[in-house]
């Protein structure tokens, strides 16, 4: 299992992409969370989207590894994301917050963990911003909540540094299939 952490807006999701198009044997955790659908994501495929009701009942039945709250939202991964795979032999990809990944590391120490860290402040905001999704107070919860995550990145084996997307995904798919080899 590769655990994939960082700051949001570094570039997780991109990252991620490009490592399923080089090592299509990966398959990605869809998480579950209370956070309304953004334009053009989809229930089942972005993300579970459950009402916070549904969320802490998923939580009182233990259906996930690890659970964190995020901006005002919830964030879990489920365990039959997970279990149906790796059962099978999938090695499965978490794309989690840095509090869900220490959980994880807790829980599964044979999991690969991968801290995606931005160039500089100051890019982590001009994604942010960029891509629109979040509204400006949002950006600025997210962005104070990420100076505390760029303090964790010391805990991870992995850091790659996201400044060139290209040579950080070819960093990231490397990591990944070293791992996958050495199993
Ligand atoms: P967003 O709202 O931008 O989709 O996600 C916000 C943050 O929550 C991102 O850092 C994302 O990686 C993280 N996240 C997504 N799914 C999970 C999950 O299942 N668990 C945890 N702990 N964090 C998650």
């Amino acid at each position: 299992m590769f655990v994939i952490t960082g700051p949001s807006g570094v570039g997780k999701g991109t990252l991620i992409r490009g490592l399923l198009e080089r090592l299509p044997e990966l398959e990605l955790s869809v998480s579950a969370t209370t956070r309304p659908p953004r334009p053009g994501e989809r229930d089942g495929v972005d993300y579970h989207f459950l009402t916070p009701e549904e969320f802490d009942r998923a939580v009182a039945n233990g259906e996930f590894v690890e659970h964190a709250t995020y901006s005002g939202h919830r964030y879990g991964t489920l365990r039959s994301e997970l279990e149906r795979r790796l059962g099978a032999g999938v090695p499965v990809v978490l794309e989690i917050e840095v509090q869900g990944a220490r959980q994880v590391r807790e829980a599964m120490p044979e999991a690969e963990a991968v801290f995606v860290a931005p160039p500089s402040g100051g890019a982590l905001r001009a994604r942010l911003i960029g891509r629109g999704t979040d509204a400006p107070e949002q950006v600025d919860a997210r962005l104070r909540t990420a100076e505390q995550e760029l303090g964790a990145q010391s805990e991870f084996e992995h850091v790659v540094v996201n400044d060139r997307l290209e040579e950080a995904t070819e960093e990231l798919a490397e990591i990944v299939s070293r791992a996958l080899r050495s199993r």
